[in-house]
């Protein structure tokens, strides 16, 4: 079901992106697709999230969303406009309204400049202020992200993790954007500091009117922040549905690995390889048929001789799985109960207390 134009942000159809994998020993080039044939839209003002195992193909999607990476075959639209086909100027213009907040606070950060003219570049490139009414917005920006006006004056190393990820997000809010994509923008941080940055984004969003990208691999916090969430699995989403509807009840086997994969209270713990069978495949050589299959326990001829495609599951929800139907009628009881959203309100509602209660502009102190 496509939505009108004023509803959907972006629109990826059929996206692909091949990188050059080892030359043969016949001197032809192989390729990998990290992204395979991928069609999705990303709602305005939703926060849409990404998840899957590493090498799933999830950065590079959302590399793709915001032209930081050109498709090799697909279209990727922004309001409507094929941004694929764009050229590096009027890609410039547009950039202003898609930004990015990198995983690597600690890299993404030019180390030779002052934290006022990282956050100031944008604006010099995007807008049209004086210099004055950029200092002004400086001051104003680190102001949103709990950080000090003098903080301007000094350099990415002289933070911690997690005020340099605000750093980040004060600049990827410079230029006034529409869209926002965070890869992994939490992962290299403390939890109690994730919590703090998360809390952030979701101020930050509902006071921009932001459209946010979410690529992350704690369920927890996709749970907590995910208006809706798309599975990836070996370049190609495998399941799209609403937060409750993808938590309560996954209906995708590999969907329902990840949730059985989620760390429970126990000495012995759970992992990925608990719950799911063989290694995964090699993208240069994906399975024929289901790409899922050969670690599926519910594979059946079919699964290896035809590809599923991604088709309405009920509501507001997809899948691609030959059997989804049968397997949730008849597994429901084997699939352990997720984390209810209250667990991880709870965690981030906690976080939210302690955050408040201390003062975040002090060095050293997030
Ligand atoms: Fe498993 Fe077949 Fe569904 Fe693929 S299509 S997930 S192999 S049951």
């Amino acid at each position: 079901m496509s939505l009108p134009t004023a509803k959907k942000i972006i629109e990826t159809r059929a996206v692909t992106k091949r990188f050059p994998g080892k030359k043969t020993l016949f001197g032809t080039a192989s390729f990998v697709s990290a992204v395979n044939e991928v069609s999705l839209e990303i709602r305005r003002g939703e926060t849409f999230s990404i998840v899957g195992e590493s090498g799933c193909g999830k950065s590079t999607l959302a590399r793709l969303l915001v032209r930081l990476l050109h498709p090799s075959d697909g279209a990727v639209l922004y309001e409507g406009n094929d941004i694929s086909t764009l050229s590096e100027t009027d890609m410039r213009r547009l950039r202003k309204d898609l930004q990015f907040v990198f995983q690597d606070p600690f890299s993404s950060l030019n180390p030779r400049m002052t934290v006022g003219a990282l956050i100031e570049e944008p604006m010099k490139v995007h807008t049209r202020l004086t210099r004055a009414e950029r200092r002004r917005k400086v001051a104003e920006l680190l102001g949103k992200v709990g950080l000090r006006a003098a903080f301007a004056n000094r350099y990415p190393h002289e933070f911690s993790g997690g005020q340099r990820q605000r750093i980040g997000i004060a600049r990827a809010l410079a230029s006034g954007p529409k869209v926002i994509v965070g890869d992994e923008p939490v992962s290299a941080l403390d939890v109690s500091v994730q919590a703090q940055v998360i809390n952030l984004l979701e101020d930050l969003k509902a006071e921009f009117d932001l459209t946010l990208i979410l690529i992350a691999h704690d369920l927890a916090v996709i749970r907590h922040m995910s208006d809706r969430i798309a599975v990836m699995y070996l370049g190609e989403v495998v399941e799209l549905a609403g937060n409750d509807d993808l938590f309560d009840r996954p209906l995708h086997p590999y969907t329902r690995a990840l949730m059985r994969a989620i760390p429970i209270a126990s000495p012995h713990g759970r992992s990925m390889n608990a719950t799911l069978t063989g290694d995964v495949p090699s993208p240069l050589d994906p399975p024929s048929g289901c790409r899922f299959h050969p670690r599926c326990p519910h594979a059946t001829d079919l699964c290896v001789s035809e590809k599923p495609v991604l088709g309405q599951a009920g509501g507001d929800r997809t899948v691609a799985c030959h059997h989804w139907k049968e397997i949730a009628d008849t597994a429901e009881s084997a699939v352990r109960e997720p984390p209810r959203s209250d667990t991880a309100a709870k965690r981030f509602a906690l976080f939210r207390e302690r955050s408040q209660q201390q003062e975040p502009t002090t060095a050293g102190n997030i």
